[in-house]
């Protein structure tokens, strides 16, 4: 995908989608577009275009492992995570650590494109902060997401709303999984223009094609 971020699944994380163990980073292909996200995680497709090559770059920079004290402040980058609870693995690109009683836990995700309105990027972020609560027994209040286009860090609260969307977008991806089912098209045609899918897709000859659409619909 482009704007959306999408990382190759087998590249980011190491990780395959298992009925236990949702990838992180699947779950903003969920957010974006439960479709896409079929045809990655359960059909095992993958294209790659200029925004996912950009992606990728981006990643292996701040891929680095690397434990860094700065003053009051630990930087931790490429961090593995796993919920048991929540049924998650992946990595976080930085997670920062100010001591202080108590330690603030911070979390932040690079992505390659620009601040946006829709969600799926919090979405991700939030799912990140659930494990570093489960995997560290600690809260994790706000984080942030770097965008490389502005060049900026936007916060992001880890508040209710947003976990309560998580764990939605969790149950959404796993139910997905369990069927076995690969969504019809979107309606959101702007979302298709910047998807690195579209050729794979074709959501427009889906879309024009009745009878495809009432298969899938049906699940036959
Ligand atoms: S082309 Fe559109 S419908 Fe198809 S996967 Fe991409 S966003 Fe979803």
């Amino acid at each position: 995908m482009s704007e959306n971020s999408a990382l190759n699944p087998s590249s980011s994380t190491g990780l395959k989608l298992t009925e236990d163990y949702i990838a992180i980073s699947a779950l903003q292909h969920y957010a974006y577009c439960p479709r896409q996200f079929a045809l990655i995680h359960v059909e095992q497709v993958w294209a790659e275009n200029r925004f996912t090559a950009e992606g990728q770059v981006l990643h292996q920079r701040v891929d680095s492992n690397e434990v860094e004290q700065r003053g009051r402040v630990r930087y931790e980058r490429s961090v593995s995570l796993i919920s048991q609870e929540h049924g998650l693995a992946g990595k976080m690109d930085l997670l920062e650590i100010e001591s202080g009683e108590p330690p603030r836990y911070f979390p932040v995700e690079y992505k390659r494109g620009k601040p946006k309105i829709e969600q799926w990027d919090k979405i991700q972020l939030c799912a990140q902060a659930l494990c570093i609560e489960e995997m560290r027994s600690v809260p994790v209040k706000e984080g942030a997401l770097w965008y490389w286009e502005v060049r900026r860090r936007e916060p992001v609260a880890i508040d209710l709303q947003l976990r309560n969307l998580t764990l939605s977008t969790i149950t959404g991806a796993r139910v997905l999984i369990e069927s076995g089912v690969t969504p019809t098209p979107q309606v959101d045609k702007t979302r298709c223009r910047a998807c690195s899918l579209k050729d794979i897709c074709l959501p427009d000859a889906f879309r024009s094609d009745k009878t495809r659409q009432y298969v899938a619909e049906i699940g036959v």
